[in-house]
């Protein structure tokens, strides 16, 4: 199975903190790679300087229309909204092994988005935001795999109780 997200409506000045989260969390949970709507060099480099350095081989491609990747994208689209079906019953219609596109927005999500989508599924009927809704369905789509997967990078961080263990590898 390999998880791609599709962020949208993103707008480089106002959302350049929760568009990096959204990437970084999608990276962290077991995502391969992102697009981003609006075209966003600062983000893309940001981005990629964290996988240099922490590994693995996300990928990011900004200034591409949602309609496009959905299009072109052989699996299935999964977008995330508070009106959506249930969680639980939404992970249960996909199977293991199958590619996901997941959409996210930020702010009013056109319509179109909902028809175009296999699946609409919610992480809970409150709103709240697209970062926490996409680390939560990550993590149960995964059952937690990715938390501590090791991605190879130069730097990797030692979970401990206390104080702060980086071990540093050659590329
Ligand atoms: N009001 C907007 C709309 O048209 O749906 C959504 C705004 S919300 C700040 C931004 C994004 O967070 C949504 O597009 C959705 O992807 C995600 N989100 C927020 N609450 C959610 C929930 N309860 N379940 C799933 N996704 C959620």
């Amino acid at each position: 199975m390999s998880v791609w997200v599709m962020r949208i409506g993103h707008r480089p000045q106002r959302d350049k903190r929760v568009t990096t989260h959204v990437l970084l969390a999608a990276r962290a949970l077991g995502a391969s790679g992102a697009f981003v709507d609006t075209r966003d060099e600062v983000l893309e480099e940001n981005v990629r300087s964290v996988s240099e350095r922490f590994g693995g081989g996300f990928s990011v491609k900004t200034g591409v229309r949602w309609e496009d990747v959905a299009k072109s994208f052989e699996g299935r689209v999964v977008h995330l909204t508070m009106y959506g079906q249930r969680l639980e019953e939404g992970l249960s219609k996909i199977s293991e092994g199958e590619d996901l596109l997941i959409v996210v927005g930020a702010e009013k999500v056109p319509f179109e988005v909902y028809e175009r989508a296999d699946l609409n599924i919610s992480v809970g009927n409150q709103p709240h935001s697209e970062i926490a809704a996409l680390a939560i369905f990550m993590d149960r789509l995964t059952a937690g795999s990715a938390l501590y997967s090791d991605r190879g990078g130069k730097m990797t961080v030692i979970p401990e109780e206390r104080g702060k263990r980086v071990e540093e590898r050659d590329p």
